[in-house]
């Protein structure tokens, strides 16, 4: 028995009950077949009018006119494009809510629902970095292996030298979650062998990657010294954790690249951003993050855009809409933007791979999700392919996080897929046009989602 299924005129698939038991629940779409879709592979590549069979939330196989499941159940996806989920490499969650952002928000419940936006804007994984303290990580982690409809969360140990790391406002604010919680959510570090001593504790506790933070933040705070950055990186690289840094100069980035570390969470691409840092950044197989949406999106009125309305509370909206700091349409400088372009052709030109994250989540209305793919637009402004932009949030990002069932649209992957109405490879911005996103063959409720914003 074969019957043809439209997500569009059946939204009610999800959780059905088939007599027999057969399909039920969680396991509702435990076998199907996606029809005749465009698949964007995830590697640059991208397949016309091809099938995609999915069996117990993991694709089985990709190809032309494959024949149906057992279970019958096949999802015409004729003129929709697939691509695999998206991954943020970096983010903080947990302090945002729907609402207001700041320590108070930081419980499980939160953590959750940050994860659920990501969900709705068809995001796979999350790495959240160096604000969260390793017990709620944990029971977040555990939330999400239960619910199984939920994109990864990646956590890891802030390091800096003690009372030091991120930008002075969140800084306060990690510090009111520890006070509040009594837990530890940064490790401060004053000298190499306590340095080394503290890796190995947190490797010992099971953490898989680290944060350092080696910024001056414009003379307030102390700057992470090089012997004890090279330390951490040492005993890390031993130990079989990645460390992932934040900085603020090209000439720090030669020497922490030297030291070992893996990837760079704010490229600050400019005219010192040079072919030689690139080449070795490359050799290194060190990734990097430019989050450049981080400084834009603050002097935009995003508030009024409809792609992120579903996540605004009156009060967040009115904080985001247009305002003397916010603008309907902002103005890019000329200097910077040509800087920018001539950096995003070197880093092409050398290979090296960038990957997508957004620092959401660090300062008040950096939304979840939202800020992803308004992060695409910028690279592709800036002389992007999109189809590369796509690459840098999925098969990239998965691979220096080492999330193996992710990025690739391939067989033994997880079906975690984002579903769209049009073509995100001729214009970036048709991530926006979702169809449906799919976690572990679960296929997400997007407007349940939604319709908890206050
Ligand atoms: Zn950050």
């Amino acid at each position: 028995m074969r019957f043809r299924i439209t997500i569009r005129s059946h939204p009610w698939l999800l959780g059905i009950c088939f007599a027999g038991g057969v399909i039920c629940g969680a396991q509702a779409q435990s076998k199907m077949l996606f029809e005749n879709a465009s698949l964007i592979i995830g590697d640059g590549s991208v397949l016309t009018s091809h099938d995609l069979l999915i069996e117990d939330g993991l694709i089985v196989s990709l190809g032309e006119d494959l024949p149906p499941p057992d279970t019958g159940l096949v999802v015409d996806l004729q003129g929709k494009w697939v691509m695999p989920a998206l991954i943020d490499a970096h983010a903080h969650l947990g302090f945002q809510s729907r609402q207001s952002w700041g320590a108070d928000n930081y419980n499980l419940e939160n953590l959750t629902d940050n994860l659920d936006q990501y969900a709705y804007y068809g995001f796979g994984a999350v790495f959240s970095a160096g604000s969260d303290p390793a017990e709620l990580a944990q029971l977040l982690t555990a939330t999400v292996r239960r619910r199984n409809n939920l994109p990864e969360f990646l956590y890891a140990a802030g390091m800096a030298p003690p009372g030091q790391g991120p930008n002075n406002q969140f800084l306060e604010q990690t510090g009111q979650v520890q006070a509040r919680t009594g837990l530890q959510v940064l490790y401060g570090v004053t000298d190499p062998e306590s340095a080394r001593k503290t890796v190995t504790d947190l490797a010992l506790q099971g953490f898989k990657f680290l944060k350092i933070w080696v910024d001056d933040r414009g003379g307030s705070q102390t700057k992470l010294a090089p012997e004890i950055y090279r330390a951490v990186a040492e005993r890390a690289g031993e130990a079989g954790l990645k460390v992932f840094v934040h900085q603020q100069n090209a000439s720090d980035m030669l020497d922490l690249i030297s030291a070992g570390v893996d990837g760079f969470l704010h490229g600050r691409i400019g005219h010192d951003f040079t072919e030689q840092l690139i080449a070795r950044a490359e050799q290194s197989d060190v990734f990097v993050i430019p989050n450049l949406g981080l400084g834009e999106l603050r002097r935009e009125a995003i508030g009024e855009d409809q792609f992120l309305t579903p996540f605004l509370s009156q009060r967040l909206r009115k904080s985001l809409s247009a305002s003397p700091l916010r603008h309907v349409q902002p103005i890019w400088g000329a200097a910077n933007e040509s800087e920018l372009v001539a950096g995003f052709a070197r880093i092409e030109a050398g290979g090296l791979d960038l990957v997508l994250g957004t620092d959401a989540g660090a300062v008040p209305g950096h939304p979840f999700g939202y800020t992803g793919h308004r992060e695409l637009e910028i690279y592709v402004r800036l002389g992007m392919r999109p189809i590369d932009a796509l690459r840098s949030a999925t098969s990239l990002a998965a691979k220096h996080l080492g999330l193996r069932g992710l990025g690739l649209l391939a067989p033994g992957k997880q079906a975690s897929l984002l579903v769209l109405n049009s073509d995100p490879t001729s214009d970036i911005r048709n991530t926006r046009d979702i169809h449906s996103v799919y976690l572990n063959g679960q296929r997400v409720d997007r407007s349940a989602i939604a319709s908890r914003t206050p």
